[in-house]
Parts: C-alpha cells; sequence; structure tokens
C-alpha cells in the first residue's frame, strides 16, 4: 500500500512510519518540522520506500499533489503538547481545524481512507476512574486556551464522522492517551521528557501543583501497534477508539520519584504552581485512563511494555542524546 503520514517527522509519525516501512509499505510523509524534526526520519531518508516533503497541510495545492495514488492517510500533523498550544493558540487552531479539513477534502477527492490521531484531551475534566469511548466532555471556559486544543480536535473528530456519513469515506479514529518514548521533545510540556531532562542535568523536577494528579503512559511503539491495528482493519471503520495502557497510571508525584530513582539523579523535586507554569486560571484534569474495552474488542490488541520500561527505554534515548 501507499500510505501518506502527515506530520510523520513528529514524535509519534516518525514511529509509526518506521513500522509501516517494516511491514512493506511504501510511506509518503508531509511535516512543516513545526514540532518534528529531519533527526526524527534521519534514519528512514535512505529507504527505496519512503519520501520525505517539508510542507504545511495548509498548503491545498502542495497536499493535493501528495495525495495523488495514495491508499491511506495516517493523519497526524496537528499541533501538540499543553505548553505549545497555550504558546501558539491561533495557529493551533488553524493547523487542527483547517489543515484537518483539507486532509478530508483530497482524502474524497482521492478516494482514500484516513486515520485521524485524536487525543484523550477531548474528554477535558472528565475523571471517571476510567475514561470510555461514550464518555462525556467537560471543558473549561473559552477564556482558558487550554480547552481550544480539546475543542479543535473534538471538532477534527466531528469533521471525520460528517465525512465518513455523507462521502462515505473510510475513517477511523484513535484517542491517544499519554504516549511516550524516546523522540519525544521536553519543549512542549510532555512530563516524561521533561521530567528525564531535569533529572539528568541535575535541575529540579518540577511538578505541577499537588502532584496528586494521575495519568496512564503508554509507549509510542504500543501507540503505533494500535494505530496500525485499527487502520488495517474493515471493522474498525467508522469508529473511534481510546489508544493506551491503563495498567500502569500513576501520580505525577510518584512518576518525578520514580524518574529520579531511575535516572540516579540527585535533582530536587519541586513543586510549583499552574500558573507559575502555564497562565493564570489554567486547569488540569486531576485523573486520566483510559477504558481500552473497545479496541481490545476489535483488534487483537495487548500492550507490551510497563511504565518501568518506558521509563528506561526513554531515559537511555536522552542520555545518548545528550551524550
Ligand atoms: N506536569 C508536571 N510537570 C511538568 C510537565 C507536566 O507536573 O514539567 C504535569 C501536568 O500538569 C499534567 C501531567 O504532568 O498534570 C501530564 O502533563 P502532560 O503535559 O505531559 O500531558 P497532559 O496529560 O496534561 O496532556
Amino acid at each position: 500500500m501507499k500510505i501518506l503520514v502527515t506530520g510523520g517527522a513528529g514524535f509519534i509519525g516518525s514511529h509509526l512510519c518506521e513500522q509501516l516501512l517494516d511491514s512493506g509499505h511504501s510511506v509518503i510523509v508531509i511535516d512543516n518540522l513545526s514540532t518534528g524534526s529531519l533527526a526524527n526520519i534521519e534514519h528512514l531518508k535512505g529507504h527505496k520506500n519512503f519520501a520525505f516533503t517539508e510542507g504545511d497541510i495548509l498548503d491545498c495545492a502542495l497536499l493535493d499533489k501528495m495525495f495523488k495514488g495514495v491508499d491511506m492517510v495516517y493523519h497526524l500533523a496537528a499541533a501538540v503538547g499543553v505548553k505549545f498550544i497555550i504558546d501558539n493558540p491561533l495557529d493551533s487552531i488553524h493547523v487542527n481545524v483547517l489543515g484537518t479539513e483539507n486532509v478530508f477534502r483530497c482524502a474524497v477527492k482521492r478516494g482514500c481512507k484516513v486515520v485521524l490521531a485524536s487525543t484523550s484531551e477531548v474528554y477535558g475534566k472528565n475523571d471517571l476512574p476510567r475514561l470510555s469511548e461514550n464518555s462525556d466532555r467537560i471543558l473549561g471556559a473559552t477564556s482558558i486556551t487550554r480547552w481550544s486544543y480539546a475543542s479543535s480536535k473534538a471538532l477534527d473528530e466531528f469533521i471525520s464522522f460528517g465525512y465518513h456519513k455523507h462521502h462515505k469515506l473510510p475513517i477511523v479514529i484513535g484517542r491517544l492517551f499519554n504516549t511516550c518514548g524516546p523522540r519525544q521533545s521536553s519543549r512542549y510540556g510532555m512530563v516524561i521528557p521533561r521530567f528525564i531532562s531535569q533529572a539528568l542535568k541535575g535541575d529540579p523536577i518540577t511538578v505541577y501543583g499537588t502532584g496528586e494528579q494521575t495519568r496512564a503512559f503508554t509507549f509510542v511503539k504500543d501507540t503505533v501497534k494500535a494505530l496500525i491495528g485499527i487502520g488495517f482493519s474493515d471493522k474498525c471503520v467508522g469508529e473511534v477508539f481510546n489508544i493506551g495502557n491503563e495498567a500502569y497510571a500513576t501520580t505525577i508525584k510518584n512518576l518525578a520519584a520514580l524518574v529520579k530513582a531511575k535516572a540516579r539523579s540527585s535533582s530536587e523535586i519541586k513543586f510549583i504552581t499552574y500558573e507559575e507554569a502555564y497562565e493564570r486560571d489554567f486547569e488540569d484534569m486531576m485523573h486520566r485512563v483510559p477504558d481500552t474495552t473497545k479496541l481490545r474488542s476489535f483488534i487483537d490488541f495487548k500492550p507490551d511494555y510497563s511504565l518501568d520500561q518506558i521509563l528506561d527505554h526513554t531515559i537511555a534515548f536522552m542520555k545518548g542524546k545528550n551524550g
């Protein structure tokens, strides 16, 4: 198959490309390198079935050209990371909403399947013990920038369902829960690379708020396995799936201690307010853990990596990178 990966030079996108190439597919990537990087795909560049184009999904003419001969698109190009969204609210909305609409217009024209990478952020502040696909979305006021991310990605999901319903376009949506692993940047706010980077440098490990908030982390290779599983299953068409690993939910305070111990770091663990970290009136969700029953009932999926293994792999990668 010829597969287009938008955002293929990003953290998750680059791992997805690797796996698709390993399975014998031909992969083309469009990425504007805003949060992705050439370093992420350096090792793929010589591959005979791989091609990279630096460009933006807001560029309709380029996007249309790239869709030629494509059988399926993995749409990952998006603004990501709570910190990135807060720093770049308008650009984030543009790329997440207008960019996605462009992708779907091209997909309809060529009749190719779209796999949309969405996010658990769409559930907002709903802190049920386990979030299932039909759980309510609970969002705060529009003056709180964070919720623009949840709203724009939810709109992406509505766009997907709309194209499926009105144009009979095959679509499937994966809602990703706190994916992490090698190549994830610490620059856009994600907690694991931030804690590891701080621990390796001996800087304070910055826990926001009380640190009692919980998250369930998923290793990027498990996320990719699920994305490929839903993308290649006819049964999954028209459906939305949580993609995550509920087995290793932890408080952020506990995560800080774990990273410190694993990195053999002497860093202090420092608690700072959300206002200092982000902006006034910032809101966080106290608990976010997926229910993956639906995913496991549609495809054969079981995560391979524990939180310990996730941290070991990511620390080893970041140590290598830091020399
Ligand atoms: N967090 C933290 N310190 C950091 C970065 C993040 O305590 O340096 C917290 C953040 O407030 C949230 C959790 O870690 O409660 C996960 O944050 P991340 O941005 O990785 O993902 P989120 O689940 O918020 O989308």
